[in-house]
């Protein structure tokens, strides 16, 4: 610990090559406070809320004491952002603690994030502020809650030391305060760790990266040979699809899906200004850095994703050297993604299956729709579950205007009222009773999520130390798709002077 507090001469910047981490230890920071942490998490870890809640718990977690067994070190992976290749870029803020197998031998990853530089820092400071470490708590337990394959945060702890961050909307520096999240996952594997070392040509260490990697996280593949690395790339295109399926499902917005921020495991990465879909709307991203092209928004999720994986498929094709089969393994992302997203769909709008000759155009009509009076894509299938097939078509505009931003002017409402028609007439060839369609939807269709304003009203509080909304809000989430008396005011639609607040709608990349 000798080190500490004076990050020289091993955290220094640098290129780092041939070489997965660098052994760094965690900044000492001066008064830790636990704002929050998950029982969830907590648990599958074996931690009592004793533990969860005493000293030591606080000093371990914000980095200031290492427990016996922890040799922390940080890992270095590359990227392509915003589509161009960016070169050695992480992780400059991210320290991995090491690993823990639970009482049911799963194995689990322990990194904080926000706990001081490495050599992968550039030209930043390697910490985090409460505002964004809030939004990645929250986020990731909510996520987990919703049935969204992501990485978990066990807890959210403040430095009781200031940050200098420039706030995108004065341009002005300010000082928020420091905060580390302990995430937690199997792996924290990014597909830019592959891609750095072939960028490189170092064969030699992806090779290494990628055996340890089948080895350990995919054990079920066997010994590593080629015909196993294709099964391995095709199982990471399949669960990447499935991951996305989800993130449309809910209504995700991940805001910058970078190769640097694509996980091996099909896991959700890195929550930085993602976002919320209020009113429906697929070219919205809340990430300012991405206002021009867009790249990002919602409806190129799926695009985007494919095009990540075939980064990864360039990144391992020294090892393979044949285009073909790898070109096959992509197709399974779109396979997956057709298939998975079909399902999904169905069970969104509560038919027993997706009948690709009507569904098509009846999903079709509905995104049509919804973005046509700016309808709250949440509240909308909330309130779709409790119509009746024989319902008057007065009754559907009346949930309409319930759930949306601006009126339905008559042409639109002839609209509406054509597509719920042909919804209704799509559900009585199913025959399925209005109690079992209702519960199917509101399995699928969640009834809280984490509001863009609802996060920063949490944000807004704790910079004054008061954690109770925080709390509430993990509290909500862990039942997503539960009617929850007395939590009315968390499923409600976006007030009007949060529409262009910012943190409430637009964020900026990292912070
Ligand atoms: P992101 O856009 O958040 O995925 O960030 C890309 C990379 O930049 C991360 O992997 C980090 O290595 C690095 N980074 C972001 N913020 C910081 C920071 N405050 N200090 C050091 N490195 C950072
Ligand atoms: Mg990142
Ligand atoms: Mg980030």
């Amino acid at each position: 610990r000798e080190l500490a507090g004076d990050p020289e001469p091993e955290n220094y910047r640098r290129q780092v090559y041939q070489a997965c981490f660098s052994r760094v230890l965690p900044k000492i920071v001066k008064a830790p406070q636990l704002v929050a942490y998950s029982k969830e998490m907590a648990a599958q870890l074996g931690l009592s809320e004793e533990i969860c809640e005493s000293e030591d718990f606080c000093q371990v977690f914000v980095g200031n004491r290492l427990v016996e067994g922890m040799d922390p070190y940080a890992s270095c992976y590359g990227g392509h952002q915003f589509g161009h290749w960016a070169g050695q870029l992480g992780d400059g803020r991210a320290i991995n603690l090491g690993e823990v197998i639970n009482k049911q031998g799963q194995r689990w990853a322990l990194q904080l994030k926000g706990a001081g530089p490495t050599p992968y820092s550039r030209s930043a400071d390697g910490l985090a502020v409460l505002r964004s470490s809030l939004r990645e708590f929250l986020c990731s337990e909510a996520m987990y809650h919703l049935g969204v394959p992501t990485t978990r945060a066990l807890s959210l702890i403040l430095t009781g030391e200031y940050v200098v961050r420039d706030m995108f909307y004065d341009g002005n520096p300010q000082r928020e305060l420091g905060a580390v999240v302990c995430r937690v996952a199997p792996s924290f594997t990014r597909f830019g760790n592959f891609q750095l070392f072939t960028s490189r040509d170092d064969v030699d260490t992806l090779k290494k990266l990628v055996d340890y990697t089948i080895r350990t996280d995919f054990p079920h593949l066997g010994e590593p040979s080629k015909a196993v690395y294709l099964q391995w790339f095709a199982d990471i295109c399949r669960s990447t699809a499935k991951m996305i399926v989800h993130w449309q499902r809910v209504g995700f917005v991940h805001g910058v899906m970078n190769t640097d921020n694509m996980s091996i495991l099909g896991l959700t990465i890195d929550y930085g200004p993602y976002g919320w879909l209020e009113n429906y709307d697929p070219d919205w991203t809340p990430n300012t850095t991405d206002a021009q092209g867009r790249r990002y928004r919602f409806g190129n999720q799926p695009k985007i994703a494919y095009w990540n994986l075939v980064q990864l498929a360039n990144a391992i094709y020294p090892l393979i050297q044949k285009a073909d089969p790898l070109q096959q393994a992509l197709n399974v992302f779109t396979s997956t993604f057709e298939a998975d997203w079909q399902r999904m769909m169905a069970d969104k709008l509560g038919l027993m299956a997706f009948d690709i000759a009507s569904d098509e155009t009846l999903v079709a009509d509905l995104t049509t729709l919804l973005q046509l009076a700016e309808t709250d894509m949440t509240l909308f299938y909330r309130g779709l579950a409790n119509l009746n097939v024989d319902d008057e078509v007065l009754v559907f505009y009346a949930l309409l205007e319930n759930v949306s931003y601006v009126p339905l002017n008559a042409e639109n409402q002839a609209l509406a009222g054509l597509w719920f028609n042909s919804y209704q007439a799509r559900l009585k060839l199913d025959n399925r009773s209005h109690g079992e369609r209702q519960q199917i939807m509101n399995q699928v269709n969640p009834l809280y999520v984490l509001r863009n304003y609802l996060a920063q009203q949490a944000i807004d509080l704790a910079e004054q130390d008061d954690f109770s909304m925080a709390r509430e809000l993990l509290e909500v989430l862990r039942r997503p798709y539960d009617f929850q008396a007395g939590k009315e005011r968390f499923a409600e639609k976006r007030p009007d002077w949060a529409k262009h607040r910012a943190g409430c709608s637009m964020l900026s990349c990292s912070s």
